[in-house]
């Protein structure tokens, strides 16, 4: 056997375990030392209780011989896919039959990718979540990047080239910025004409407080003949640990001699998926209910709140950031001449601050550092008060 050619460039794994050593090798030297840990892209909040209780009567009735299910349908019980649409798809063409249920955003991200042909064009918004650069790498497909930075406010314009593919990001990890109904329209347009898939990953969208922005691509009419959208309870309901997203297509999505990319989906998770657990899809259920989703509101708002403390405390000094309104990160320029990996040495060593450095979301993300607001609020004061001091003229 001959390992893939594909597999000749894992960059951004190798930057990343080096920031976790470099951050271990701190705490070696420093065993007393407070970590102001603002890297984390993980949620830290326990699981509201309305999850909780589901999880718990569904866990009983896989114990009874009334209750007992064995493998899940493949795009999801259909008690879930009615309770996303409800709570996500409203105002859309988007109905239960349109929703695949699977074990996370991740998953389809990169599943997602069986769709196209090996060797299509990808845009990819840089700075951008490595993950799809990675699966699209593997694929041997070429990625092209539409870069944003400062002068766009890190909000990316269709390119003056087709392309076969686009992921969009909204709202953005890392940026934390988020698209208006107009910028994606924008997008839409441009995929319609020139026959592009757009993948869109809303893995963020419960943090929207912007109200231009949009939470589905789908709120586009246009959308739907040429978009997929990918949505999580992973940072809106605490759903890392347990895994839990969907995958949304319209039948209306057709490419080549008339396929439907729906049926086409289907297809391909049936043959490498089993579904996934009931007892996770009736936790997942119980999140989008009112009572879930009030709860897991007020923790979205914890974290988002953390990190407009950290933007706060930036914009105090005059430092260039984007993020908070709508996403739990905080995107800031930094020093003059300073590379995103001194940046984040300098705040490890001197205030036992671990941010992420931008570069390893890409060249695009050079000069640039990511803080997550994933921490407790105590955390959040302490961090602000640590930039403030590394900013202070
Ligand atoms: N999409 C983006 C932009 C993310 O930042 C993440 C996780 O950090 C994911 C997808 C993965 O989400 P999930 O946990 O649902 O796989």
């Amino acid at each position: 056997m001959q390992i893939s050619e594909y597999f000749s460039n894992p960059r951004s794994p190798y930057l990343f375990a080096d920031i976790a050593r470099r951050v271990s090798v701190f705490k070696g030297q420093n065993p007393s030392c407070e970590l102001l840990d603002m890297g984390i892209g993980d949620v830290t909040l326990p699981m509201s209780k309305t999850v909780v209780d589901a999880l718990a009567r569904a866990a009983a009735e896989m114990g009874s011989n009334d209750g007992f299910r064995g493998y899940a349908p493949c795009a999801g019980y259909d008690f879930l896919k009615d309770a996303i649409c409800a709570a996500k798809y409203k105002n859309t063409a988007i109905t239960p039959c349109d929703i695949f249920v699977c074990h996370g955003a991740k998953e389809a991200l990169g599943a997602v990718t069986r769709l196209f042909a090996a060797g299509s064009r990808v845009i990819l918004t840089e700075p951008v979540y490595p993950a799809y650069r990675d699966v699209n790498e593997m694929r041997g497909n070429t990625v092209l990047c539409a870069s944003t930075g400062r002068e766009a406010e890190f909000i990316a314009a269709p390119p003056p080239f087709s392309a076969d593919v686009v992921y969009l990001c909204s709202p953005n990890n890392p940026t934390g910025t988020a698209y208006t109904r107009a910028e994606l329209e924008k997008w839409v347009d441009y995929a319609n004409k020139c026959g592009a898939l757009i993948i869109f990953d809303a893995a963020y969208e419960a943090y929207i407080t912007d109200s231009r922005c949009l939470h589905s691509i789908f709120e586009i009419p246009k959308a739907e003949l040429c978009a997929i959208e990918i949505g999580s309870l992973s940072k809106s309901a605490g759903f890392t640990g347990m895994r839990c997203g969907w995958l949304a297509v319209s039948p209306k999505l057709v490419r080549g001699d008339g396929l439907s990319l729906k049926d086409l989906w289907s297809f391909t998770e049936a043959s490498h998926s089993n579904g996934v657990a009931y007892i996770i899809q009736r936790a997942a259920e119980a999140a989008l209910s009112d009572t879930g989703l009030a709860q897991t509101s007020a923790q979205v708002s914890y974290y988002r709140k953390n990190a407009e403390l950290l933007a706060k405390a930036l914009r105090s000094l005059g430092v260039y950031c984007t993020g908070a309104t709508n996403a739990p990160y905080v995107w800031f320029e930094c020093k003059k001449n300073k590379s995103s990996l001194e940046t984040f040495d300098e705040l490890l060593c001197a205030f036992s601050l671990v941010c992420t450095p931008g570069v390893g979301f890409g060249a695009g993300g050079e000069g640039f550092c990511r803080l997550s607001g994933f921490c407790t609020c105590d955390t959040a004061k302490k961090a602000a008060a640590a930039l403030c001091e590394y900013f202070r003229p």
